[in-house]
């Protein structure tokens, strides 16, 4: 009863007061727009807890943005990891366009202020460095018919914060990625790679013909570096010959530590001959590093080649390589043995 009379008692009020009635429904607007943004907001949180990794959450971000502000592409780079991860909406010349601006906005230091809009080829580009954690990176909106505006800056900024921790996320899940790839000792990848990429290698190999040799390599006299100059050095000598044979090989190409002194290098489009000429000049690597010589005990490598065929498995081509390799040891080491 009081209830239903106070509510009369405000209408009657209302009724009295237009200028109240208009600033209660102003209220009621700002109180439902702001409720849809948080929606909105909650929507990015949803999409970004879904992503794993740097490339699909960028993706993610920008087709969660493009109905707020409509853009060309965004790009993320961390400054530490020398790794870009651009995603762009648009197909044909334009793409290559955008990307074009994008590169150049990331290579050179002078187009990174915070909250300028340039305009570059075309494009209007506008960059924010993005703090996670300790190390930062820059996120870059690129847009081709319209300049960036106040708004639409006001809009982002209070968006990066939501972006910035998911982002971390993916960050360290890349960092443990890597690791797990990696060998600690020297750098390079290690078993787990070698497993998980020569399967689809051999795939394409046999679908578009193209050779793969495989080179099996092996210290020689490993054990008498340790004995004569002690673990520590052993470590020291082990990562020198994984930088030497590093240096020399392609990036196409798939260097790993199996483990110990044992090496694996996988040469995809090379035939045997090509790889017996790179074969040779390892070895002669390894003897001029000069690391460890007595009379019968020359420091060196031995290796075994074998070139992929359509009718060879996995497990047989490593075989014939490890065989290849005992060879080589038995008759004489630092030298290479093919098929
Ligand atoms: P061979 O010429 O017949 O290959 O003889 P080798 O002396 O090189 O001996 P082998 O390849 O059979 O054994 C490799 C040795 O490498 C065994 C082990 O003591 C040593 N080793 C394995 N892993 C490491 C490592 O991480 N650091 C160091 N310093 N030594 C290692
Ligand atoms: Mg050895």
């Amino acid at each position: 009863m009081n209830a239903a009379v106070s509510f009369l008692d405000t209408n009657n009020h209302i009724d009295n007061n237009p200028g109240e009635l208009t600033s209660l429904i102003a209220e009621l607007k700002r109180m439902k727009k702001n409720s849809e943004w948080l929606s909105t907001i909650n929507d990015l949180h949803a999409r970004l807890a879904r992503a794993l990794d740097v490339n699909s959450m960028i993706e993610t971000f920008s087709v969660w943005l493009m109905p707020l502000l409509e853009h060309d592409l965004i790009g993320y780079n961390h400054l530490d990891r020398q790794r870009k991860h651009l995603f762009c909406s648009g197909h044909g010349p334009d793409r290559r366009g955008v990307i074009k601006v994008a590169e150049e906005a990331f290579n050179d230091p002078a187009k990174q202020h915070d909250g300028l809009c340039r305009h570059q080829n075309h494009f209007f580009v506008k960059s924010w460095s993005l703090g996670v954690r300790e190390t930062s990176g820059r996120l870059l909106l690129v847009r081709k018919h319209r300049k960036i505006d106040t708004d639409e800056t006001e809009m982002f900024d209070n968006v990066l914060e939501v972006l910035s921790e998911p982002l971390q996320r993916a960050l360290d899940y890349e960092d443990l990625f890597d690791q797990v790839r990696q060998d600690s000792l020297t750098g390079l990848a290690n078993r787990r790679v070698f497993d998980e990429q020569i399967p689809p290698l051999l795939a394409s190999a046999r679908r578009h013909g193209f050779p793969v040799t495989l080179c099996s390599m092996d210290l020689d006299k490993f054990k008498q570096v340790n004995d004569q100059l002690g673990h520590a050095e052993g470590d020291r000598v082990l990562r020198q010959v994984a930088l030497t044979f590093a240096k020399m090989v392609r990036s196409s190409d798939i260097l790993v530590r199996m483990g110990g002194d044992e090496f694996f290098l996988v040469l995809p489009y090379t035939d045997l001959q090509s790889a017996h000429c790179l074969g040779q000049r390892l070895c002669h690597a390894v003897d001029a590093l000069d690391i460890f010589s007595k009379p019968g005990e020359k420091f060196g490598v031995s290796i075994g080649l074998v070139q992929w065929h359509p009718d060879l498995s996995k497990e047989e081509w490593i075989q014939k390589a490890d065989e290849l390799l005992y060879q080589a040891k038995k008759t004489g080491r630092c030298r290479v043995c093919m098929a």
